[in-house]
């Protein structure tokens, strides 16, 4: 899988023609197009196949290559040693399928890379769970809540992390009062005392060591309702910022769908 750090790294694959058969006024503007995911790779007609591969999906979905991804790490399962990776991330091991609980629910592997769980394992979430269960070191949270802004590697990718996590999060919580309820019920998420001046706060766990908290503000003096996600300090022991992107933008994916389906 490829993502992009930022437009130039999409840029430099172009024809640089500048010939606007994209729609777009030039070959940067488009790269920035493609970088923000308002653009497929493949609205540049001059584009060679290897380039669309590199890139489709844009920097924020992960598109074919998440799928690629996911294959790889799929494959490595086989010569994971599944009793050292259980003892390292406190996952338990039955027969020949290690299981470690994933929103309060369920997920095994298999040494196939077979997937054992009720949940939808797509590559938001598979990708994350094999390169925790490959190389998470198991280090227990702090409670020292940091912003993805301030994960070593997350930096760049925040503004992305933000539009697609925070700012959906914020239509999901404004539009849907019973959002932090069923984050509660279905999710086995925990109301904490607010944290950072927020009005509501809950924690829920993408992994046992990886909680993520989700801070809800009321509009207040019209300055408008905010909602900002923390990751414990330790988040990028356990898995890589690339993993952390996924898990909050494919969680906030997923409650898209839900609110959608459920109104
Ligand atoms: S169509 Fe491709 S080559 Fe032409 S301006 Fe757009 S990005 Fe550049």
């Amino acid at each position: 899988m490829s993502r992009p750090k930022n437009a130039m790294e999409i840029f430099k694959h172009l024809e640089k023609s500048n010939c606007r058969e994209c729609g777009e006024k030039s070959c940067l503007a488009f790269a920035g197009a493609v970088f923000t995911g308002a653009k497929s790779i493949d609205a540049c007609p001059r584009a060679d196949e290897a380039t669309r591969a590199l890139f489709r999906g844009g920097a924020g979905e992960t598109g074919d290559n998440g799928d690629i991804y996911l294959a790889a790490l799929q494959e490595k399962m086989g010569t994971c040693d599944f009793d050292e990776a259980s003892r390292r991330i406190g996952a338990t091991l039955s027969g020949e399928v290690l299981t470690l609980k994933v929103l309060g629910k369920d997920v095994g592997v298999d040494h196939q890379g077979r997937f054992h769980t009720d949940l939808h394992v797509n590559p938001y979430l598979g990708v994350p769970f094999l390169n925790h269960v490959l190389d998470g070191k198991g280090v227990p949270a702090k409670g020292q809540w940091v912003s993805y802004r301030d994960i070593p590697g997350g930096r760049e990718q925040y503004n992305l992390f933000h539009r697609r996590c925070e700012e959906n999060l914020l239509r999901l919580a404004d539009g849907h009062t019973g959002l932090f309820d069923d984050l509660v019920h279905l999710f086995d998420a925990k109301e904490v005392p607010p944290q950072f001046q927020s009005d509501i706060s809950v924690v829920l766990h993408f992994f046992p060591t990886v909680p993520f908290m989700i801070c809800y503000c009321n509009d207040q003096d019209g300055l408008g309702s905010a909602v900002n996600v923390y990751y414990d300090s330790t988040a990028i022991e356990n898995v890589d910022a690339e993993s952390l992107f996924y898990l909050g933008v494919g969680f906030t994916y997923m409650l898209e769908r839900l609110a959608l389906r459920h109104g």
